[in-house]
């Protein structure tokens, strides 16, 4: 593991092994360079959503100020170029996901790709006492749309454990796999504890027995190279926000096959090829899925966050925030009375904690006026604070924009929190 740096030293913040410049980096993101509550921003709330280089915004404004208008229906000059932007942002996802463009739905983010996947699939496929499998660690996203998809159809909602490190247990996983099982609902990472899951390995598993298995990239995109084929996921879904991208959009990937026999989710313009009122005629894949005007500049966006991502490398900045995680999960543990929730063998830069005696909302409080963002709170994942037996944690999530030297800071402030309230 490496050392945190000693407090004032001047680095760029990455170690002279790393060839990652994050001075270079940080000048990409207007935001970084604010001061918050009179000191530096340490912005630290990353898988809630992340700040945007300057490449995202000009391609916003890009197409607001020359391109703007609708797509897929003008013949005009306009209307062609934010087509053809459009179409292009739909292959570099696909091209990032190892897909083909027909397989690539735009959605407004993680949560109406996994609804979309609930209402259109498995409200097809589903009958009576037919089980979902999700996992105790998933985001509320990726529950609750399967209990309406349950109270629906009659079918049953089976949660897989997870053990103390917040590991999904793969042993209990296959146990609750039976005929009756159709589909698997899990997190590719754990928004609230950084666990990296075996999705390779539960596909296998769900392949041999036929279930579908749709994986919540929410956390994972940011952090790590995605294959979907190499996965063997049957859909993916991921939100462009918490990937440098603009709010609004977000992904679903779907397999060719399966979206083909997919009926539509909502109704409207684009959906069809033709409408009379005898009926109507559906439009193939991806269009069928998304009715009416798309989030078109959102889509653009998420395409230059995705050529960013690329130009730096995911490598890079994978083995950059591994460092920062190993940094914080360091530095955070010296502190007496801090215990780490969440120490998976194999994690993204995510550091879940409590401090004995103070609560979370305190805790994130002092950070705050240290002018460090972290987030407090159950994170989305109520059933998971439940199994750890907590009812909130403060979770610092990393980005590849930050530095060794914030996380010095944090660990500063969350001394100074138990000094306060200790
Ligand atoms: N799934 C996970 C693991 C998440 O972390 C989040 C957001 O925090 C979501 C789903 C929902 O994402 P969105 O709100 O962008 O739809």
């Amino acid at each position: 593991m490496s050392a945190v740096t000693a407090p004032g030293t001047v680095t760029a913040g990455c170690s002279p092994a790393s060839r990652f410049d994050v001075a270079r980096v940080r000048a990409d993101f207007p935001a970084l360079g604010q001061l918050v509550r009179g000191r530096p921003l340490v912005y630290l709330d990353n898988a809630a959503t992340t700040q945007k280089p300057r490449a995202v915004v000009e391609a916003l404004v890009g197409f607001y100020t020359r391109d703007c208008a609708n797509v897929h229906r003008g013949v005009h000059e306009l209307s062609q170029r934010a087509t053809e932007a459009y179409e292009s942002a739909r292959r570099t996802v696909a091209r990032f996901l190892n897909a083909t463009p027909d397989e690539i739905v735009f959605t407004r983010g993680t949560t109406e790709a996994i609804n979309l996947v609930a209402q259109s699939f498995g409200r097809s496929i589903l009958a009576e006492q037919d089980e979902i499998l999700v996992t105790e660690l998933e985001h509320h996203s990726n529950i609750v749309p399967w209990q309406m998809l349950a109270e629906q159809t009659g079918a049953r909602l089976v949660v897989a454990p997870i053990n103390d490190r917040g590991e999904i247990v793969l042993e209990e996983l296959e146990r609750r796999l039976n005929e009756r099982t159709r589909l698997i609902a899990l997190a590719h990472v754990s928004n609230a504890l950084g666990t990296v899951n075996p999705v390779e390995e539960i596909c296998r598993m769900a392949r041999q027995r036929g279930i579908a298995v749709l994986v919540d990239g929410a956390q994972a995109v940011p952090h790590l190279r995605v294959d979907v084929r190499a996965l063997g996921c049957d859909f993916y879904a991921f939100s462009g926000h918490k990937i440098y991208g603009p709010t609004g959009i977000g992904v679903l990937y779907g397999k060719a096959e399966l979206l083909e026999r997919m009926p539509p989710y909502q109704g409207g313009g684009d959906m069809i090829r033709s409408v009379s009122f005898a009926g109507t005629l559906y439009n193939d894949p991806p269009f069928r899925f998304e009715a009416g005007t798309p989030h078109i500049a959102g889509a653009i966006g998420l395409a230059a966050a995705i050529e960013y991502l690329d130009r730096l490398g995911l490598g890079e900045i994978g083995r950059h925030e591994q460092e920062l995680l190993e940094a914080a999960t360091i530095a955070l543990a010296e502190i007496p009375g801090v215990r780490l929730v969440g120490t998976a063998r194999h994690k993204a830069a995510v550091v879940s904690f409590v401090l004995d005696g103070v609560h979370p909302h305190d805790v994130a409080t002092v950070l705050d006026h240290e002018g460090v963002a972290v987030r407090a709170g159950h994170h989305c994942a109520q059933p998971l604070m439940e199994r750890l037996g907590l009812p909130a944690t403060t979770r610092a999530s990393f980005a590849l924009y930050n530095t060794l030297e914030e996380v010095e800071v944090l660990a500063r402030a969350v001394r100074r929190a138990r000094e306060i309230f200790g």
